[in-house]
């Protein structure tokens, strides 16, 4: 039986519901009234359902795609306006007990290189971190009672936030590691994390079951009731995402509304992020023989609907996809993006010699961080290096009423300038910084509340003084 309000994965994440919307859609693809019907629904922008939302993506009516396109744009532009918030992936482990079939972490793998990182190679990463200009990562870690346990991961995360390199700082910390205990969570939590970061990989059961044959990852129930267990151990951002070509995409997509509806209902909070990989070859993995490959126009149609039908919610794109791919799909509906990134662990300090590879999968966009930052600016969007909700406690509902109360040009949009000054500053490239310099007088004027405006033009001049964050 679905239940939305239910504690139980397969009741939340119901099959049958999932059928149902999936021959709903199917049957309605060329329905126009409905279509028109949920794409004025959507222009409210308080969201759709799961069943809304699929329609959409099946709807084959060429003009109606082109309104949901330029609806997700819009909405795009008036919740996260033209800024776009930036991250780095740290890999600690790679050391990991789970089987699953698509990554090349997976236990049987005996020629990829298994590397642990210790607290001083951690501090090394992190100024090398600090040094392109980041002030927020993701770290990453394999599952490995022994090798990653919790206590492990707690002290990166302290390593991690102590490192003070010339005017560097990591800011925020997300995790993304695998489903833990409510008590793991409380110490996350403790520890001053950002957002809990679980990918679902496939909401299908079966499916799931097959590309998690062996290891704890393999419980389909604790890992779906994972952001549960995480919100009751006090962590009020999560991020949801799957891992698009390991099941049709159509099912996932409804899984993952249904999963956000479910935090919101259950919880009281929707997701703080929807992430959308796509699986990419890697050591011992072809994408390939999968089977469920999706094009470049389907994923630009998925992070349309997911945009139109979650509104408040903050969607990511790594560098699993390429430069023309993440041009397209910024405009449609993704606020953060990373940059400069390696997957291989220990990977920012060095290279790894040819014979070496601990790398999670190969970085289609492989760019530095000042190009993406110059490439950015080009297009006309404002990189951000923003953390400044978490730390002023503005997070999980709180952070949802930002946004909702139409404040986010007078707070995230000074709190971007300001931090995109400070990158100008310490780490540009004279091309970027000048580039970058013109944004920021051309954007200053675009804060509505006058005095919000002069007081984040003061703090522009103080960074160019020395002086370093300033926050709203
Ligand atoms: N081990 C943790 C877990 O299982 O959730 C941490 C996550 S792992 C380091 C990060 C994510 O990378 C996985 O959740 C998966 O979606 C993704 N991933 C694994 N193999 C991949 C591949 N070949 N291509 C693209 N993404 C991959």
């Amino acid at each position: 039986m679905y239940s939305v309000m239910s504690s139980k994965a397969e009741e939340f994440i119901n099959h049958e519901e999932i059928l149902e919307t999936l021959k709903y859609a199917e049957e309605n693809k060329h329905n126009e009234k409905l279509i028109t019907e949920i794409i004025e629904k959507a222009k409210l922008r308080k969201g759709l359902t799961h069943r809304e939302a699929m329609v959409l993506l099946d709807c084959d009516i060429e003009e109606k795609n082109q309104e949901i396109y330029a609806l997700a744009k819009q909405i795009k532009l008036d919740f996260y306006g033209n800024r776009i918030v930036m991250f780095a992936p740290l890999y600690l482990s790679n050391y990991c007990i789970n089987g699953c079939e698509y990554c090349p972490y997976h236990r049987k793998n005996k020629h990829i290189t298994r590397k642990k990182l210790t607290q001083e190679e951690i501090k090394k990463e992190v100024i090398a971190l600090q040094d392109m200009g980041h002030k927020r990562l993701a770290i990453e870690a394999g599952e490995d009672p022994v090798n990653n346990p919790i206590e492990y991961i707690l002290e990166s995360i302290k390593t991690i936030y102590s490192i003070k390199h010339k005017n560097g700082a990591i800011r925020r910390v997300n995790v993304n590691i695998a489903a833990t205990t409510v008590e793991n969570y409380q110490k996350l939590k403790e520890a001053g994390i950002g957002t809990y970061i679980l990918f679902q990989e496939t909401y299908n059961k079966e499916q799931y079951e097959k590309l998690h044959p062996s290891g704890p990852k393999s419980d389909y129930a604790y890992h779906t009731e994972a952001m549960d267990r995480a919100m009751d151990g006090g962590i009020d951002d999560v991020g949801l995402g799957v891992l698009f070509g390991l099941n049709l995409y159509r099912y996932d997509f409804v899984g993952l509304l249904m999963h956000a509806e479910h935090l919101e209902a259950a919880k009281g909070c929707g997701p703080h992020t929807i992430s959308v990989p796509r699986l990419r070859t890697a050591d011992d993995i072809n994408p390939e023989e999968f089977n469920n490959g999706i094009t470049d126009e389907q994923f630009a149609k998925i992070v349309a609907c997911i945009r139109v039908a979650v509104p408040y919610t903050g969607m990511i794109i790594s560098t699993r996809e390429s430069k023309a791919t993440r041009e397209k799909v910024l405009e449609l509906g993704v606020s953060q993006i990373s940059g400069g990134s390696r997957t291989s662990v220990g990977g920012y300090v060095e290279e790894e010699p040819e014979e070496e590879n601990s790398a999670q999968f190969d970085v289609n966009d492989n760019r530095p961080l000042d190009e993406v930052i110059g490439w950015l600016i080009d297009m006309g969007y404002v990189p951000s290096f923003c953390t400044a909700c978490y730390r002023e406690g503005r997070t999980g509902d709180r952070f949802m009423s930002l946004l909702k109360g139409g404040q986010i040009q007078n707070c995230c949009h000074p709190n971007a300038l300001m931090t995109l000054n400070e990158y100008l500053d310490d780490y540009a490239s004279p091309s970027v910084r000048a580039a970058g310099k013109k944004m920021i007088d051309d954007e200053l004027v675009k804060i509505p509340n006058p005095k919000v405006r002069e007081r984040a033009t003061n703090y522009i001049h103080s960074i160019d003084e020395g002086e370093r964050d300033f926050r709203f």
